[in-house]
């Protein structure tokens, strides 16, 4: 069994979408923090898996964050990092989109779905985000979803705090459990936020203990400075395509502000 910490940053990036560091780099950083991590990329799963190969007694929960057609993303993590590459090798990798970025081709149902088939987690990232990538504006009045979502992010680090206390306010208004994660794209900021659950536990025993809502959250938001540092590759990423990020960006508004009339949010 690895070395267990009560700990967890439970979403984090890395070089397989718009982060700025390696598998190794990260699990350096976060045994050098004492925290077990998830790494949450967008529509990758490579890097998580080469964090899996060399642990250095770190516990990394298998994890990625899923931009689905409707425009939300969603953190899915399962007990096995079978599980994880079966998910991403059925239902991802063939509905991918031009970027990392992208939409994917495949709607939330269908990924709950084949997400619940293998005991998968489906945990709301940033509901309160602006623009279409915050689920509350789609899930909200979803029933299946409401249903099936095992927890809401009620503090990532990239957020404001506002939108985190909103989407603690929600997670207690539908009664489900928070998780937390720094969202960090650069190892600076690993650990900023983190969800806490039982000491001397396993990686199965994390993902139990958030089913059960036996965890807490901590931690903070990114100031301005370190926000702009953290965000240095996604601002590359765009502009390395400016027109289709441009265009993306437009309809992303458009999209969420009916959705928003129409759920009166
Ligand atoms: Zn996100
Ligand atoms: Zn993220």
């Amino acid at each position: 069994m690895n070395n267990f910490s009560s700990k967890i940053d439970m979403h984090m990036h890395s070089i397989a979408s718009d982060g700025l560091s390696d598998a190794k780099t990260i699990v350096k950083k976060a045994k050098k923090l004492g925290i077990s991590i998830a790494i949450t990329d967008h529509n990758a799963i490579s890097q998580s898996l080469a964090a899996s190969k060399n642990k250095m007694g770190v516990t990394v929960i298998p994890g990625i964050e899923v931009t689905c057609k409707e425009g939300p993303h969603i953190l899915f993590y399962f007990y096995s990092f079978r599980d994880l590459t079966n998910f991403f090798e059925k239902h991802i990798k063939p509905n991918y989109n031009k970027a990392f970025t992208s939409n994917l081709n495949i709607g939330m149902s269908d990924l709950m779905q084949a997400s619940n088939k293998l005991n998968g987690l489906t945990i709301a990232a940033h509901p309160f985000s602006p623009g279409l990538c915050g689920s509350y504006i789609s899930f909200s009045k979803n029933d299946e979803f409401i249903k099936n979502v095992i927890a809401i992010e009620g503090i990532n680090s990239s957020m404001t705090d506002y939108a985190n206390e909103k989407a603690i306010l929600w997670a207690k208004k539908i009664k489900k459990p928070l998780t937390a994660g720094s969202d960090a794209h650069h190892t600076r900021y690993i650990g900023l936020a983190y969800t806490t659950v039982d000491p001397n536990r396993n990686a199965d025993n994390i993902l139990d203990s958030i089913k059960k809502g036996n965890c807490t959250i901590g931690g903070r938001i990114m100031r301005l400075h370190e926000k702009l540092w953290d965000s240095k590759n996604i601002i590359k990423t765009w502009a390395s395509s400016p027109t289709y990020f441009l265009s993306k960006g437009i309809k992303d508004i458009i999209k969420s502000r009916k959705l928003r009339k129409l759920n009166k949010c």
